[in-house]
């Protein structure tokens, strides 16, 4: 049997709520461009989206565009599902680290520090999700 090892589609629910909030996130990932709270006071990045800093408790926070590169901190295969697919943490070069999914690569070939690009999958309620493939 052929197993695929590559995934077309977006498998978990979004990490960001579909919140008032985070519209633009949404909105700019629609378009394929991946957004980041980043806070003015402390100057560093966070995510999950929050209207207040997790790193300082500032809510002097904007969104601000990200370079969508990283590398692969983390990420498992999921055996069980047919095709199988791998859920990742991918380390953002912003800083932050993002659970998503690994697509549109060789899964089985991927190794830990790997960099990886964000790619965007529309979830199953029309939204776009960032998910990453690997670019080395
Ligand atoms: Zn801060």
């Amino acid at each position: 049997m052929n197993r695929q090892s590559k995934l077309s589609t977006y498998r978990d629910d979004p990490y960001a709520q579909a919140y008032p909030e985070t519209a633009p996130f949404w909105a700019a990932a629609e378009k394929g461009q991946l957004l980041l709270k980043t806070c003015n006071q402390c100057k560093r990045a966070h995510w999950y989206p929050r209207i207040v800093c997790p790193l300082c408790a500032s809510d002097d926070t904007e969104w601000k565009p990200a370079s969508g590169q990283g590398s692969l901190y983390a990420f498992t295969i999921v055996e069980r599902a047919d095709p199988p697919y791998a859920l990742a943490y991918v380390e953002l070069d912003e800083g932050p680290i993002l659970l998503s999914n690994l697509v549109d690569c060789d899964i089985r070939a991927a190794k830990i520090g790997q960099r990886v690009s964000a790619v965007f999958r529309q979830t199953p309620d029309g939204r776009y999700a960032p998910c990453f493939t690997r670019i080395t």
